[in-house]
């Protein structure tokens, strides 16, 4: 609504973990502002034209006086705008969103807050410690460790069973000592949590005894949280995010960003660190006369192929311009290379008549040659293979091209990513098309890629992309077992070692 703050909790930095309220507001506030713990993914979410401000470091330390947000929040909402002031984990967790919220009050402006994700619990959960757990502990607190502008907690410390220090990374001798001061053994175990919930997060585990010094070998800095209390020895058997199969893996997407979204996904949740390398994008063709003239007379054809996800997508933009709709393929019957294709049919009211086991041009070329195919039409990029015109030629069926969309080389991302070859430290680059294997080549250079090359590993989606890849002097280490996004990211899974314990 116009004219009103809404504190707004982000989580603790997994985008997933943000509210749906919260999102909600986010994509429609026209001033966000925010602070350091707050990941580049949500801010993605907002407007193009919304004002995105940015306020400081963390709760306890403002780049920005607190004085001075609150009127800044105050003064966009006055001037009758929505404003999101957007806060790591919740709002009134150590987040100074009581003061605002008291400010809002003051200067009479409508305010709402939307509760988040706590890293004080959401954090120990993504280290596989639960917070309470039946008879070890019935209680915790959340404490801070910064205290009268000070790194210290505060002089006299909860009686619960676990407790949970934000802020505390440098008071943690203090901590510990005003632990062991009240009597807590020295065996009662320890854990810090660092960017916990995210593809950075860290763990480290002592007792209060040793986390000092586990702490200090392990170099860990802020921001992190401590745990302390029995429940932290559940980790062992309950850790399962720093533990799954990609954890700690680097692996770059060359997909293009239109289309990357199922194989990120897939590669995250097994754990790994995605960097998106698109090397082409998708763009609408200049001259559209060919395909358009070929969605004109859709009845002269028995079959219409769709070759991929974009053909159906930049082919439907097609036919919408020349005023069609899905029964325009009333007289045709379809065929779709693979499952991507099928579901994005299916979206528009389409059920294909062909899907080939294996999602090759060849195999939907004998397909429809068996299937009696005479007269095709095949909607797909500009720069396609021939394979599948080449293949329904030979078996003397009519072919007509229809390009809908091409493909241009992309390097926004190349400096970065070749930097990180350079460094070693990319684990892996996946490849999901020949189109990909070239581009990246090009995008990256000959030489940068070969000389890296004994630093990562390569993964292809299926036999045409590995021969391509051979060509290019890459030789594939894995394959996977049938073309498709869930087993690319299996293949990875299965031929990387599991990590080490945590
Ligand atoms: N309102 C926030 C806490 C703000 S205080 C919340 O509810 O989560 C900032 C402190 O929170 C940091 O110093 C750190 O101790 C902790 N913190 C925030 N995000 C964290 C994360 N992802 N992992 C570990 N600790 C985190």
């Amino acid at each position: 609504m116009n004219g009103t703050v809404y504190l707004v909790g982000a989580g603790p930095g997994d985008p997933g973990l943000l509210t749906c309220r919260g999102r909600e507001i986010i994509e429609r506030a026209d001033v966000v502002v925010y602070d350091r713990l707050i990941g580049a993914e949500l801010l993605e979410l907002c407007r193009a034209e919304a004002e995105k401000i940015f306020v400081g470091k963390e709760a306890a330390r403002h780049a920005l006086p607190q004085e001075e947000i609150n009127e800044l929040l105050t003064a966009r909402a006055l001037e009758g705008k929505s404003v999101c002031r957007l806060k790591g984990g919740d709002p009134f967790v150590f987040g100074r969103g009581g003061e605002e919220a008291l400010h809002c009050l003051e200067r009479g402006v409508r305010f709402e807050i939307v509760p988040g994700v706590s890293s004080s619990i959401a954090a120990p959960a993504y280290a596989g410690i639960p917070v309470t757990h039946r008879e070890v502990a019935t209680s915790f607190a959340v404490v801070t460790g910064h205290t009268k502008d000070d790194d210290a907690p505060p002089d006299s410390l909860p009686e619960a069973d676990t407790l949970v220090f934000l802020m505390g990374v440098r008071a943690l001798g203090k901590i510990v000592r005003a632990l062991l001061a009240k009597g807590r053994a020295p065996a009662t175990p320890v854990a810090l949590v660092r960017w916990g919930t995210t593809a950075q997060q860290e763990v480290v585990v002592g007792t209060l005894e040793t986390i000092e010094a586990d702490v200090e070998r392990a170099g860990l800095e802020p921001p992190a949280l401590i745990v302390v209390g029995e429940v932290v020895r559940l980790r062992e058997r309950l850790g399962w995010f720093d533990n799954r199969p990609l954890w700690g893996q680097t692996v770059v997407v060359t997909r293009a960003r239109e289309q990357a979204s199922g194989l990120v996904t897939a590669l995250r949740e097994r754990g790994a660190r995605v960097i998106q390398c698109p090397t082409i994008r998708i763009e609408p063709l200049v001259d559209c006369s060919t395909c358009d003239d070929a969605l004109a007379r859709l009845p002269e054809f028995d079959w219409v192929v769709f070759t991929s996800t974009n053909g159906v997508e930049q082919g439907w933009k097609r036919l919408q311009r020349l005023g069609l709709d899905a029964r325009a393929f009333a007289a045709n019957k379809i065929a779709a290379i693979g499952p991507a294709t099928v579901e994005s049919l299916n979206a528009r009211g389409l059920v294909p008549d062909f899907v080939p086991e294996q999602s090759m041009s060849e195999r939907v070329g004998e397909g429809l040659l068996a299937q009696g195919a005479k007269n095709v039409l095949i909607l797909r990029a500009l720069e396609g293979r021939e394979a599948l015109q080449a293949t329904l030629q030979a078996g003397g069926c009519e072919t007509t091209l229809a390009p809908c969309y091409r493909t241009v080389p992309d390097a926004a991302e190349a400096e970065s990513v070749r930097t990180l070859l350079a460094q070693g430290a990319l684990d892996w680059v996946t490849f999901s098309s020949s189109s990909t294997v070239r581009n990246f080549i090009d995008a990256i250079g000959e030489e940068a890629v070969k000389s890296a090359r004994g630093t990562f590993r390569v993964a292809v989606i299926g036999p045409v992309t590995a021969e391509t890849a051979r060509e290019c002097g890459l030789e594939p280490d894995v394959e996977a077992a049938k073309a498709g996004i869930d087993e690319l990211a299996q293949a990875l899974e299965q031929s990387t070692r599991r990590p080490k314990e945590p």
